[in-house]
């Protein structure tokens, strides 16, 4: 590994699917910067990957957070290739329950918290010529489920931004994709199946039989997969400005 290789800078990274991307990029050669609140957590997954990474905590929600993140990571490898805009938070409740502080909670995290990063990660991609942005959005970015009001609503935004940026930034080098998965195998997913057993008295292998079957094949999507997608949207500079469903075929678009 030497200066000349890539940086990948990482949010969420702790655990889940972004532990999932940040192994599948330390093994495909780049410098990865890893991010999430939990020190621990991020110096595990770090402990573990074949190349160099840095481990930088912050809660991206709070101000000039995302900023600091960026310094620090610029400082150890000088820039950013890669952004994977893959923190965030899922939370259910009718729309009638739904209070100002979750929704405030769910935008600032899946939809502000990624502006921020695309923001402050595009010049530098711009003076290189070269960049590769991936959020990981979800199946909810592009269709509407019951009881997950606010968690849609930011991954349908942050698909839109997504768009938006892959046009504005067409002709510069830089790609920005989302990835759009169902129902991961992931301690998020744990906690909306705990959550459902704790409203509704449900047996918890049932109600993880029923998120399995959200998706076509029948069973949760693993994190390699989502990182695999990951991986194509890196490979491939003709592929911008898309939502990548990576859910057994519950999306057809
Ligand atoms: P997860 O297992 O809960 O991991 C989430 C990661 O984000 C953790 O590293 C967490 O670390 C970090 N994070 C949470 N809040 C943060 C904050 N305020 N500031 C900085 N980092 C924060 O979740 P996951 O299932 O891997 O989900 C990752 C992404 O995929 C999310 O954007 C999610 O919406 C999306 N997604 C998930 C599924 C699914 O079924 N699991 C489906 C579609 C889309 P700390 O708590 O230590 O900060």
């Amino acid at each position: 590994m030497s200066e000349e290789s890539p940086v990948a800078l990482i949010t969420g990274a702790g655990r889940g699917i972004g532990a999932a991307i940040a192994q599948s990029l330390s093994a495909s050669g780049h410098r990865v910067v890893l991010t999430a609140r939990s020190t621990e957590e991020l110096e595990a997954v770090a402990a573990s990957l074949p190349g160099e990474a840095i481990c930088i905590a912050a809660d991206l929600t709070d101000s000039g957070a995302v900023d600091r993140v960026f310094a620090a990571a610029e400082d150890a490898f000088g820039r950013i290739d890669v952004l994977v805009a893959n923190a965030g938070a899922a939370m259910s409740a009718p729309v009638h329950k739904t209070t100002d502080a979750d929704w405030a909670r769910m935008l600032d995290l899946n939809l502000t918290a990624p502006f921020r990063c695309i923001r402050r990660a595009v010049p530098g991609m711009k003076e290189r010529g070269y960049g590769r942005i991936v959020v990981i959005a979800s199946a909810a970015a592009k269709r509407g489920e019951p009881l997950i009001a606010a968690y849609t609503a930011s991954k349908h935004g942050v698909l839109g931004l997504v768009r938006s940026v892959a046009a504005e930034l067409a002709q510069t080098g830089i790609t920005v994709n989302a990835i759009c998965p169902g129902y991961v195998d992931t301690p998020m997913t744990d906690g909306s199946i705990a959550n459902v057993v704790a409203h509704t008295g449900r047996d918890a292998a049932a109600v993880r039989a029923y998120f399995a079957n959200q998706q076509p094949t029948g069973r949760l999507i693993t994190v390699a997969e989502v990182a695999t997608a990951v991986q194509f949207c890196l490979d491939s500079p003709s592929v911008s400005g898309q939502g990548i469903e990576v859910d057994g075929g519950a999306v057809q678009s």
